[in-house]
This record gives structure tokens, C-alpha cells and sequence, in this order.
């Protein structure tokens, strides 16, 4: 819907509801409607993305992150500003390049993974195993790879869930080792990315126990193209890489704020993003947007009125690197979660919403679902199944989970790679997210639901492995 639409169904939807619909209702309206126009989260983007910039878990920049986190919450009125320290290993990047020898010299764009080991310092060549699905991979025999560079080249679909990303993970994080238990020497994959560009996206790998560490890098998406269109040529290509990094024992910080509530201030209404980002851009989408998202959220729906329960956000310190989950479900096992929710999928306009199992039909949800109608949102008939992977051991372990589908189309044309940049936000859909979640925010604060007692009276989903 164009903005000056949804401007004259929001009016028109207001007015309609003013005489029918409770307090909650009308406080939840009141709270999108300043949502769609406060500036607080595009102020709270750029000003990470420009005063910040990338700030990769356990670096110098993480630290700067932090201090500049606690300030911005306590500017924003946010109490008990605090950080929780908690013990990373940080891996940090060194030079890289890559080229083709063979059959004639021609440099690629890469990027190493996340957790990459490095390869000698002179780098290493080989010939590569081109595999144009990570099916075809995994059908390779053991042993088969010796000697070889592994080489994924499988195009990751466009979708508006996002959900191409998902169904191509385990070819960045289990390729390296899958490639390596049949013999290879290195790993390429085409980078997790929707379009044709020239930059290359990273993300984190995970090494398996029981196969050998070895380097590996994601091809820039147009690369991985010309090497499908080289060896359809039936040609022998041969490859040099070089990737440098290292590994160091380190410190990461999750920052909280609060609004406290006023009558059952234990009863916390959990939301956040991740304050880490990768290196190569500025961390604007992922996930400088959705922290912005769940800190103008929190702060939309605790000043509409003082908030019954605890409204509490949490910028969580090392997502990227898969660190952040266990440190923040150990460090708050005992506190009472009403619900919890991560924004971490971009800057563009939500779509659809996911709810705790056993609360659609609650008048509360009911209520949730008619004030974000007119922002084009639907209310997902499917429970949601877990709410980012800072929140996913508090998920496993029973906390429910509120989840926000935000059109991820465009998402993955930049995520992960230098151009995750400020350009990509785009006030009018950030603020229109801001305001699905201002509205859920509110409504668990200032109701007495018991998300957990609903999800106990239904068969709950298995939770979203993350
Ligand atoms: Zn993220
Ligand atoms: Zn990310």
C-alpha cells in the first residue's frame, strides 16, 4: 500500500473503532499512529551506521559499539541501562584474494567465512570439484574431492519470507566440512545472496568435530556465474586462494534498558536486535534497522502510557557468531518472560506476524490483529515457532515467542556484504514495522495475557532450530 493509502485507511479504521473498541484497542491504535511518524528509529540507524560503522563481535569497534549503545539507550529515557560481559572467541579478518590460473588468470571476488581457518600465507591452488547444487555435494563419494577445491555454485531463490536463505545455510556452514570429509583441500560457495553482484556476502561457518578445518570463502555471485559458464566449456580450472585471519579469546557485551512497569514490574515483555555486525559494511540492515525497530518500539509503547508490565529491549552482543543465545538465556534463567521477540530481518515494511501458540482467538490478539490490518499485516495461523537466534534457548526452554515477517525481497541483495549500508533504509517501511511492533508491545504490556498458560492448553510447534 502506498503511504498516502495507508494514511486514509489508518483514519478511516480509527474512526470506525473509536466507539467499539476498548481502551487496549484505542492505546494500541494511538501507538501505530505515532509510530508512522516518530523518527527515532531512522535517527537510531544512522546514527549507528554513521558514528558506529561495522562493528564485528570482540574488535576495537565493539567496544565503541557498546559505550555508544549505553548512551543512546539512557538518551532515549531507557533505566537500568546496563552491559552483560560474556567470553567469545573473535575471529578477525586478514587479507584475502582469490583468482583464477587456469586456463587463464582472472581475479575473483571473494570473502572468507566466519570462523575460517586460514590457508598457508603464500595461499594455496588447486583444481577445483564444481558442484552446481550442495545436494550434488553431499552425493559426492568420500575421498572424492582429494587434492580439490570444492566449488558450490547453487543460486539462492528470491523470496519474501526470506525463506531461500534458510534452505541454502547448511551450503555455507556444513559445506566446509562436508567438502573436507571427502578430501578437499578448500571451499568456495556462490554467496548467500538473491541478484547479480560483484561484492561478496560472508556469514559464519561451522566446523564438525570429526572433519578437517579447512579454508573457506563465499564467491561473489557473478564469479560463481562465470565459473559455471568456464566449466560448461568442459575447461580444467584451477584456482589460487589466500585468506588470512586469526583467533583470539575476547569480550562481547549485550546492552539492556528498560521501562518499568508499574504494576507487575517482574513480568517482563522482552524485544531486541544484535549489536554485532559483520565487517564489511556498516551493519545497517543487519541488524542496525531491527535493533532500531525494538528500541522505538519499546519506547513508542512505554511512553503511550506507563506500562503495567516491564517493557525491556537487548542489544545483543554477538549474533553473528552464534555467542549471544546461551549468554543471555543464562544470564537471565530466572526471569519471568511474558514473551519475547528479535527483529533482525531488515528496514523494509512487515507483512505478516506470528503469535505465541494458543493466543490468536484471545480478545487481547483479536484486538492485536485489528490494528495492524490497516497496516496491510496478517496475523499468521500458524504459531510462531521462534523470534531470532539471540532468543532461541529461551524459546527451547518454553519462553513464547512473537515473530514479525518483514518483506525480506530485497534483503538479501546486501546482507552480509559491503553494501549493507544506510542507503538500503527506507524511513516510511522502517517505520511501518516500528509500528507492528510498537502495537504487539503495548498490548502484552498492558494486558494481563499469560502467553505461556495459552501455549500450555495447545499441542506448541516444535521450536525453529536455529
Ligand atoms: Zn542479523
Ligand atoms: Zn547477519
Amino acid at each position: 500500500m502506498r503511504a498516502g493509502l495507508m494514511m486514509l485507511a489508518l483514519a478511516a479504521a480509527s474512526a470506525a473503532s473509536v466507539a467499539a473498541a476498548g481502551p487496549l484497542r484505542a492505546g494500541a491504535e494511538a501507538v501505530r499512529d505515532r509510530a508512522l511518524h516518530d523518527p527515532t528509529a531512522y535517527d537510531y540507524v544512522e546514527s549507528v551506521s554513521v558514528e558506529v560503522g561495522q562493528r564485528l563481535a570482540g574488535t576495537e569497534a565493539a567496544a565503541r559499539a557498546r559505550d555508544w549503545a549505553l548512551a543512546k539507550l539512557t538518551q532515549l529515557g531507557f533505566t537500568n541501562v546496563h552491559v552483560e560481559p560474556f567470553p567469545i572467541t573473535a575471529w578477525i579478518r586478514g587479507p584475502e584474494d582469490a583468482e583464477i590460473v587456469s586456463p587463464h588468470r582472472q581475479q575473483l571476488a571473494i570473502i572468507g567465512l566466519g570462523g575460517s581457518v586460514p590457508t598457508p600465507p603464500q595461499g594455496l591452488e588447486g583444481e577445483i570439484a564444481l558442484f552446481h547444487t550442495y545436494a550434488d555435494l553431499l552425493a559426492a563419494p568420500p575421498g572424492s574431492l582429494a587434492g580439490k577445491i570444492a566449488v558450490v555454485t547453487q543460486p539462492m531463490p528470491r523470496t519474501q519470507d526470506g525463506s531461500g536463505y534458510g534452505y541454502l545455510n547448511p551450503a555455507r556452514r556444513a559445506g566446509p566440512s562436508e567438502a573436507a570429509r571427502r578430501g578437499a583441500i578448500a571451499y568456495l560457495v556462490r554467496s548467500l545472496a538473491t541478484g547479480l553482484s560483484r561484492e561478496p556476502h560472508t556469514g559464519a561457518l561451522n566446523y564438525q568435530a570429526d572433519a578437517p578445518k579447512i579454508p573457506a570463502a563465499a564467491l561473489s555471485t557473478i564469479d560463481a556465474e562465470l565459473i559455471d559458464h568456464l566449466a560448461a566449456r568442459g575447461r580444467t580450472i584451477r584456482i589460487r586462494l589466500r585468506l588470512a585471519s586469526e583467533t583470539r579469546a575476547a569480550t562481547a557485551w549485550t546492552v539492556e534498558g528498560e521501562i518499568r512497569g508499574t504494576q507487575d514490574p517482574d513480568e517482563i515483555v522482552q524485544v531486541g536486535g544484535h549489536l554485532d555486525s559483520w565487517d564489511p559494511g556498516t551493519g545497517s540492515i543487519d541488524d542496525g534497522a531491527g535493533m532500531a525497530i525494538a528500541v522505538a518500539a519499546a519506547r513508542l509503547a512505554g511512553t503511550q502510557a506507563p506500562p503495567r508490565r516491564t517493557i525491556r529491549v537487548a542489544l545483543f552482543g554477538a549474533e553473528e557468531m552464534d555467542f549471544a543465545r546461551a549468554a543471555f538465556a543464562a544470564a537471565h534463567k530466572g526471569d519471568d518472560f511474558v514473551v519475547i521477540g528479535e527483529s533482525d530481518i531488515g528496514a523494509d515494511r512487515a507483512w505478516r506476524v506470528a503469535l505465541p501458540a494458543g493466543s490468536r482467538q484471545t480478545p487481547e490478539m483479536a484486538d492485536y490483529a485489528a490494528v495492524v490490518a490497516p497496516l496491510g499485516v496478517e496475523v499468521s495461523p500458524e504459531a510462531s515457532r521462534g523470534s531470532g537466534d539471540d532468543t532461541a534457548d529461551l524459546v527451547r526452554a518454553g519462553v513464547p515467542a512473537f515473530a514479525v515477517s518483514q518483506d525480506a525481497s530485497r534483503y538479501f541483495d546486501w546482507h552480509h556484504s559491503s553494501e549493507d549500508t544506510l542507503d538500503k533504509v527506507d524511513p516510511a517501511q522502517l517505520n511501518q514495522a516500528v509500528a507492528t511492533w510498537a502495537a504487539f508491545v503495548y498490548i502484552a504490556a498492558n494486558s494481563d495475557i499469560d502467553f505461556r498458560r495459552l501455549a500450555a492448553s495447545v499441542a506448541a510447534p516444535q521450536p525453529r532450530r536455529p
